[in-house]
């Protein structure tokens, strides 16, 4: 079913009981020409790819949990390509270009939200080294702006310019980066698979990799045994582990990231900032949460839960 105002509509006449499923519940079959681990962005994104652009017909999703309930259904959802390297920043502005038609690539709402980032800075270095990366964006073709305080103080007022430990000097602004309703972006992958014909096998955890002679042939899961031609790996910082199942010791560390978000607030914050004096970045989400970004556990895990020593952490910082 294609979303539009008439399906909308349509629906609607006749009690909405008409909707079907964004996607299907196959069961898994005996074989695939690929299978991906991980339905986060990365494994829904290759398969819909795969299928789409290079006519891959026989693709499976095999996710553990269900899809998006890894780090793409709990991030601080920023979309940016205000990167300095060489190989960065065409690699982000290639993502943000395809975000900018995706919803109507995918026929899915993605609230793509290019409302602007600001990346604030604090001293003389700070400026120098925004300066830089302004001038490395444009050099890839990528508009960036330097504010200074006054451009800054009109834009966002209630910012503390005077009185702060660290006052705000200017700012970088790329107006094109903003936000995308991160779980939209695994439900809009997955359904536009589903609709290539991909399998999306859900609460099914790849436990070992088979192999003949050294090749891939299959995959143990929870589901019982799958065989494939192609094997690919999107498990995000489990992939260390899932590597070990081929006998491959990837170059990975995990760590938890944490980051948090309010109830809802009426709307005050337009834009996503981030703060240069310390790790702090925040946004206001379209149903009025703030929703804050802070750092790294120091420690390796594979956990994915927060803690209330990094909340009060982050909100002393900002
Ligand atoms: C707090 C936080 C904030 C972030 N903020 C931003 C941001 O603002 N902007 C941005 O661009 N990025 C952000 N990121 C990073 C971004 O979320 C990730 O890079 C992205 O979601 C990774 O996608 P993925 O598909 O690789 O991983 P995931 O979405 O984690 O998907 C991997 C999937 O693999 C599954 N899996 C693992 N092991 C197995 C197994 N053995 N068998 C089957 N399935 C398995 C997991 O259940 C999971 O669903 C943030 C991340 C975090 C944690």
């Amino acid at each position: 079913m294609r979303y539009s105002a008439f399906s909308i509509i349509r629906n609607a006449l006749s009690g909405n009981r008409n909707w079907k499923p964004a996607w299907r519940q196959p069961d898994p079959k005996p074989h695939y020409d690929v299978i991906i681990v991980g339905g986060g962005g990365h494994g829904l994104a290759t398969a819909y790819y795969l299928a789409k652009e290079f006519g891959v017909r026989n693709i499976a999703v095999l996710e553990k949990g269900y899809l998006g309930s890894g780090n793409v259904g709990r991030n601080t959802t920023i979309v940016r390509s205000n990167y300095m390297l060489p190989g960065n920043e065409p690699f982000y502005e290639f993502s943000m270009k395809l975000w900018e038609g995706l919803e109507q690539d995918l026929n899915y709402n993605a609230m793509l939200s290019q409302r602007g980032i600001i990346n604030l800075f604090h001293n003389d270095g700070q400026r120098d080294a925004y300066i830089r990366r302004g001038n490395a964006m444009w050099m890839e073709g990528v508009p960036a702006e330097l504010l200074d305080r006054a451009a800054l103080k009109k834009m966002l007022p209630y910012l503390n310019f005077d009185h702060a430990r660290f006052p705000i000097i200017g700012g970088l602004l790329q107006k094109r980066g903003g936000t995308a309703r991160h779980d939209a972006v695994a439900w809009g992958f997955g359904r536009a698979a589903d609709k290539h014909g991909v399998d999306l096998i859900q609460n099914c955890e790849v436990t070992g990799i088979r192999r003949e002679n050294g090749v891939v042939t299959g995959v143990e899961t929870t589901r019982g045994f799958i065989g494939c031609a192609k094997l690919g790996l999107a498990a995000a910082g489990n992939t260390s582990r899932v590597g070990q199942m081929a006998g491959l010791k990837l170059p990975i560390e995990s760590h938890v990231l944490q980051a948090f978000v309010t109830e809802g607030l009426k709307p005050a914050i337009d834009h996503v900032i981030t703060y240069g004096a310390g790790h702090f970045y925040i946004s206001q989400s379209d149903k009025g949460g703030l929703v804050f970004g802070a750092e790294i556990d120091g420690y390796n895990s594979y956990a994915q839960r927060g803690n209330l020593a990094t909340v009060e952490h982050v909100m002393g910082e900002g």
